[in-house]
């Protein structure tokens, strides 16, 4: 059967995909099968998911369980990080960020370690405190925190098992405001890259390549006082204007209307940090493609410098470009292992063969700076992962040990693990 993922720019080709009802039936067709992946909720761009046979634990109903004491939830893997959201405010707790959408899945978002922004918010995956997965022999096991395997664990590109539960860590619920400005100078932008990316709790710069000015900055805060309103934001901020109107952060004008959260308007964070509404389709409405670089912190300017004499030949393809800061990790395979990131993503427009043919000019530009890609987006087949993620050979041994006929491996992670030395089994 052929299958594509959200964006349809994919192909998976499983000969069947199996939806379990409860667990011990997952741990039954784990079992059984030869060759078999857990599929999210295929918002990847790229072939990550794909394998000759696909489980899905959507249909699995296991209850989400608050533990107020450790200050903990447990949620199915296969939850939408919306509903996980919900639950969590409606209980007065919260996470510490989300992407830029909510209706990614726990599990497909922490093994590809999705992250929003912050100087000081780790990615999404780094709020894990523990995995219980089904391994290849059909057994379920936890891996917690403080554990010898955990921080290879993680974030784990699906090679490990087929997640059933996740355990994350979470925090009294809090309010946020969102405001927006427009006008930023690349200049500007460049000049004072660590004020502006520090200059709130979530902050997002938007824009293109070619010319003076970026389209905006999004500055996301916690509402610090019972009081705090949009009206205590600064009218003008690094040379760019406050919006008070609504604005897109897909600039070409190809989105589907009203699907961002408020802006202006105090809010709960469940209805703020993430960038798009959970109940409208989310960013241009799949008529796009996603690649992102990671570059550390203290390189970044250098970084942007490089890619911009491309900047021509990359808007025409481009729906808009955003840049963002994640904090250091532990993990082995997340962007932030080692020290905090500055990412570097483009959403593209649907021009697969021009997307292809810019990426090995963007990925050489970037090459002195050691990019990681992100797991889940668009890469060139010849991108060096292991150069960029220093643990992947590490991860390949783990893989190795905890699946040694490769009942989770597929075409992406040979390719990836061939180049860091390892060979498929
Ligand atoms: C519009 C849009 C906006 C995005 N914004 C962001 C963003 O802000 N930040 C960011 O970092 N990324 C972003 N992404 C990328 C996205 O977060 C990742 O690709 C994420 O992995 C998608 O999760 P999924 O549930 O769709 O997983 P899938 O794409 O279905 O799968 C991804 C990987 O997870 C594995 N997996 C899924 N479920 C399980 C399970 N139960 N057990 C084991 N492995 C599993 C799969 O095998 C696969 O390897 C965006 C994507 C889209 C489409």
């Amino acid at each position: 059967m052929a299958i594509s993922n959200w964006a349809g720019n994919v192909v998976f080709t499983p000969t069947d995909v199996l939806r379990a009802r409860d667990i011990a039936e997952a741990q039954q067709l784990v079992a059984n099968a030869p060759r078999i992946r857990a599929l999210g909720t295929g918002h990847s761009f790229n072939d990550i998911a794909d394998a000759p046979q696909l489980i899905s634990l959507q249909d699995v109903a296991s209850p989400f369980e608050l533990d107020e004491t450790a200050r903990t939830v447990t949620v199915p893997g296969a939850a939408p990080y919306g509903a996980v959201a919900a639950f969590l405010q409606e209980h007065g707790w919260a996470l510490h960020n989300l992407g830029s959408l909510p209706h990614i899945s726990v599990a497909g978002a922490t093994a590809t370690a999705t992250h929003g922004s912050g100087d000081r918010n780790g990615v999404l995956s780094t709020a894990v405190r523990g995995i219980e997965r089904i391994g290849a022999d059909g057994e379920l096991t936890w891996v917690r925190a403080g554990e010898p395997d955990f921080n290879g664990s993680v974030v784990a590109l699906g090679a490990l098992g087929v997640i059933t539960r996740i355990t994350l860590a979470i925090e009294p619920t809090y309010d946020m405001t969102q405001q927006v400005y427009t006008g930023l100078r690349w200049d500007t932008f460049l000049d004072e890259f660590d004020e502006i990316m520090g200059a709130a709790y979530s902050v997002s710069v938007l824009g293109r390549w070619g010319g003076p000015t970026l389209s905006t900055l999004w500055l996301k805060n916690r509402a610090l006082t019972p009081q705090a309103e949009t009206a205590d934001a600064a009218p003008q901020l690094f040379g760019g204007d406050r919006v008070t109107a609504e604005v897109h952060a897909i600039i070409t004008g190809d989105a589907p209307d009203d699907n961002m959260t408020p802006l202006g308007t105090r809010g709960a964070w469940s209805t703020r940090l993430a960038h798009f509404r959970y109940d409208r389709a989310p960013s241009a409405g799949g008529d796009e493609i996603q690649s992102e670089f990671f570059v550390p912190r203290a390189v970044a300017v250098d970084a942007l410098q490089a890619i911009r004499p491309l900047g021509e030949r990359i808007d025409p393809l481009l729906h808009v470009s955003e840049f963002r800061t994640f904090a250091g990790d532990d993990l082995w395979l997340s962007g932030g292992e080692g020290g905090g990131r500055v990412a570097i993503h483009f959403t593209w427009k649907q021009r697969p063969a021009e997307v292809a043919a810019i990426l090995p000019e963007i990925e050489a530009a970037l090459r002195p700076f050691t990019p990681r890609s992100h797991w889940g987006k668009v890469y060139s087949d010849g991108f060096d992962q292991a150069a960029g993620f220093h643990r992947l050979s590490d991860f390949a041994a783990l893989a190795a040990r905890v699946d040694p006929e490769g009942k989770f491996r597929n075409h992406h992670l040979d390719r990836v693990l061939t180049i860091s030395g390892s060979e498929a089994p």
